[in-house]
């Protein structure tokens, strides 16, 4: 019997985010602050993948982010997996929603505006999840997320 192939160790308790692109991979653990964590981050990178060709995955142990932190990854990753594990089960799966507000992501296209020019975070609202337009909560700066920086 052929063994299968485990490129990425399983986990007893924590967050898994599958199917990830690998070119958003790294965006990714910046978004969550993963270097700052103080438990087990897995990361497979350019894994084969038959939906996609090549994809990514994270694993972090004994970790369970709140919606409002993996809502924030639909600005970079709308269709990623989200899988909470407990005992090496999956006990839930999750899909990532657009927020109805984004903090501290995504960088305000107007160079006047406080959050350019001042040390604090930046705040958008959603004004229409289809079509991916935010304002700026400061100056009312409208953009759409095809368009905007990341911090
Ligand atoms: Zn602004």
């Amino acid at each position: 019997m052929k063994r299968q192939e485990m490129p990425v160790a399983a986990l007893q308790n924590g967050t898994v985010i599958d199917h990830i692109p690998s070119n958003k991979l790294f965006q990714v653990v910046n978004l969550l602050h993963l270097d700052t964590m103080k438990t087990p981050v897995t990361i497979g990178y350019n894994l084969k993948s038959k939906k996609m060709g090549k994809k990514s995955i994270i694993k972090v142990a004994d970790k369970f982010f709140s919606d409002e932190e993996l809502n924030q990854l639909s600005v970079i990753t709308p269709n990623v997996t989200l899988c909470i594990i407990r005992d090496y089960d999956v006990v839930e799966k999750k899909e990532v929603r657009m927020p109805s507000e984004l903090t501290d992501i995504v960088k305000c296209a107007n160079p006047k505006c406080i959050t350019n020019n001042e040390p604090m975070r930046t705040r958008f609202r959603v004004l229409d999840k289809e079509l991916g337009i935010i304002q700026c909560h400061y100056c009312n700066r409208e953009v759409t997320l095809d368009q905007v920086k990341l911090l």
